[in-house]
């Protein structure tokens, strides 16, 4: 996996790519949590929380894969992709378990499970 990790190249800022913002399934080729663009959220791999619009857009190499975009988690090293990530909500991990985390967070903030 590391080796086909390498091949993955960040291509700017989520919200550099205000056509694709809001289609991130069809970005992604995949279902998943739905986030808004003026949104944060959480990731589970790291468990920091950034605003949507800084997630990494990643693009493969020429001619290899089938899932030419990609997102990826903002922090550096995290391999934290979509299916790792929450919308920051009330209801949703962490919040719903830490009632007192804020409504606002930190960006590049950690916040525990
Ligand atoms: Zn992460």
């Amino acid at each position: 996996m590391e080796k086909e990790r390498g091949r993955w190249v960040c291509v700017g800022r989520l919200r550099e790519y205000p056509q694709t913002i809001g289609d991130l399934e069809a970005l992604l080729g995949e279902s998943g949590p739905h986030f808004e663009l003026d949104g944060w959220m959480w990731c589970g791999r790291c468990e920091r929380a950034y605003p949507v619009g800084e997630i990494r857009v990643m693009k493969s190499g020429p001619g290899w894969g089938y899932y030419e975009w990609a997102l990826e988690c903002p922090t550096d090293g995290c391999p934290g992709r979509r299916a790792d990530w929450y919308p920051w909500h009330p209801n949703e991990l962490p919040r719903a378990i830490h009632a007192g985390y804020p409504a606002v967070p930190e960006t590049g903030a950690r916040y525990p499970l």
